[in-house]
């Protein structure tokens, strides 16, 4: 078993928890109190991800052949064990990542539905029958594992995300290679635990911490590992493209954003700036999800800043713990200081800060990474900060004399991943459907989330390979096998039309 409830946190590999060959480890913090240790992680080296490679490829044969259903029982107990603990695993995700509890219930709530969505899938896992162009012929498909897998998460869903991934890999028959981010192992060590106890074969889930620079080229270019899930930034995502791509592994990479909500005039204003609120500073602007800009159509734009700034005032920050506190800690120093910088450069383009802009520190907040929810206005396409990713609470302003206009500069980033509308007119809306560049489209809410059952991820920058969830996450996690029979046995020669 792990030692992960005390302090030491170690990995677990071909069924066993143990320390990297480096005795090394190093210190996970609470974003909310700086300096405060939560525990300390194995910071593991080449060895260990070779171990870990070598544990889920001895393990692949069993796995793959093991019946879908009796995979999926394990889901279901996987499922039954995470729901007796929700309240622990909310917590976990708090004390290392930082955001309110709240959002942290709503982050377990969400990787039970993918377990349990997951589990269902080993019940239909389709292929399909079809008339062959030949006589005493039957032809069919079925799906195959893709073989050893790669599981590579970021720090701001720290449970949801390897879920997302683990659940349909293992449905699927691979046998996994799990390496989360290093500033966020807790919940990864809980999430694998419960696969454990669930009765998952040894080798079958293998968990590495480190970090990406130290582990991360020799497990993405490991010829034994044949498919890789990447989610991250667009910087690490695009060079993991680049390396599996040359080994023709398969891959998918979901990564940045700067996801915008455009208002028009006719929009029920309240009602958007609730969805605008929430999705801009909630879990302190860090979801991928999360709302970055917003585009307001010129006759409604003065009013709508007034109100957005007095929506933003009732936010309160602070401790994640506190069930008051609305927006959390930013995740990391790291993180603290990139988005204190992007709020010096947007000051210094010339956009007009309009809220916040500063980091909070005095004795409430103890030591912790906190920066207020920070807004600018009269923000003009081409600036830094209406360009650049910057994952944290700060919404940028733009004016646009219509909707032709405002989806030119929705359009106008590297990034596609989620956005929004807010109007009353459908046609307008369905115009917006058709014209924008995203992954994902809302009409009238906001562009956070995403169902377990449907598809999501982003197109240009935010998103390469197939799409991750639903049924997209089978496609992605398999491979389609085609079967003939010649089943009278009595043909010397294929004839094929
Ligand atoms: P990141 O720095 O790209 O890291 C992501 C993961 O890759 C981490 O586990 C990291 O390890 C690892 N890594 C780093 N270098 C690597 C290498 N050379 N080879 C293999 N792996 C390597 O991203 P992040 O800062 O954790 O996460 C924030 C980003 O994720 C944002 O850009 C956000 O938009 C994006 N995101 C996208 C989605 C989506 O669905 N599109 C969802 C959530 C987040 P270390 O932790 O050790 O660096």
């Amino acid at each position: 078993m792990a030692t992960s409830n005390a302090t030491l946190c170690q990995n677990y590999i071909g069924g066993r928890w143990v320390n990297s060959t480096s005795k090394q480890t190093h210190r996970i913090t609470n974003p909310a109190h700086g300096s405060s240790v939560v525990a300390t992680v194995q910071a593991s080296v080449v060895e260990d991800a070779e171990d870990a490679v070598q544990a889920s490829a001895n393990a692949l044969n069993s796995w793959s052949s093991t019946p879908a259903p009796q995979r999926s029982a394990i889901l279901y107990k996987a499922y039954e064990l995470m729901r007796d603990q929700e309240d622990e695993f909310a917590r976990t995700i708090t004390l290392e990542e930082g955001k309110p509890l709240a959002d942290a219930r709503g982050e377990v709530k969400r990787s039970l539905n993918i377990i349990e969505y997951a589990a269902g899938e080993g019940r239909r896992m389709f292929g399909y029958t079809t008339p062959s162009e030949l006589t005493s012929t039957l032809a069919y498909t079925v799906r195959r594992p893709v073989g050893v897998v790669a599981i590579i998460t970021p720090w701001n869903f720290p449970l949801a995300i390897p879920t997302w991934k683990i659940a349909p890999a293992l449905i699927c028959g691979n046998t996994v290679v799990f390496k989360p981010a290093s500033s966020t192992p807790l919940s990864a060590v809980k999430l694998v635990e419960i696969f454990e106890k669930a009765g998952l074969p040894p080798g079958v889930l293998n968990l590495v911490t480190g970090t990406g620079a130290s582990i991360g080229d020799h497990i993405v270019t490991h010829p034994k590992v044949q498919g890789i899930s990447f989610t991250g930034s667009t910087e690490i995502g695009a060079k993991l493209y680049a390396q599996a791509a040359e080994r023709l592994k398969k891959v998918q990479c979901e990564m940045g954003g700067k996801n915008a909500v455009i208002v028009l005039a006719d929009a029920d204003i309240n009602h958007a700036l609730g969805g605008i609120v929430q999705a801009a500073f909630g879990s302190t602007g860090q979801r991928c999800t999360a709302t970055s800009r917003v585009i307001v159509e010129e006759s409604a734009y003065d009013s709508f800043i007034q109100e957005l700034i007095r929506h933003t005032r009732r936010l309160k920050v602070g401790d994640g713990m506190d069930p008051e506190v609305d927006v959390g800690p930013t995740a990391s120093e790291a993180q603290f200081r990139k988005i204190i910088e992007y709020i010096n450069i947007g000051t210094s383009e010339g956009a007009r800060l309009i809220y916040g802009g500063k980091a909070l520190t005095g004795r409430q907040n103890e030591g912790g990474y906190y920066v207020e929810p920070t807004i600018f206005a009269d923000v003009d396409p081409k600036m830094r900060i209406a360009q650049e990713e910057i994952f944290g609470p700060v919404l940028t302003v733009f004016k646009a004399k219509d909707l032709e206009e405002a989806i030119a500069i929705a359009n106008n980033v590297q990034f596609g991943l989620s956005s929004s509308i807010y109007c009353r007119d459908l046609a307008k809306a369905f115009q917006y459907v058709e014209q924008v560049e995203a992954g994902m489209v809302h009409i009238n809410s906001p562009t956070l989330g995403g169902e377990v059952h449907l598809p999501f991820g982003g197109t240009k920058a935010s998103g390469v390979g197939a799409r991750e969830q639903g049924t997209e996450a089978v496609n992605f996690f398999s491979e389609v096998v085609t079967v003939y029979v010649d089943y009278a046995g009595n043909r010397t020669q294929a004839k094929f039309i």
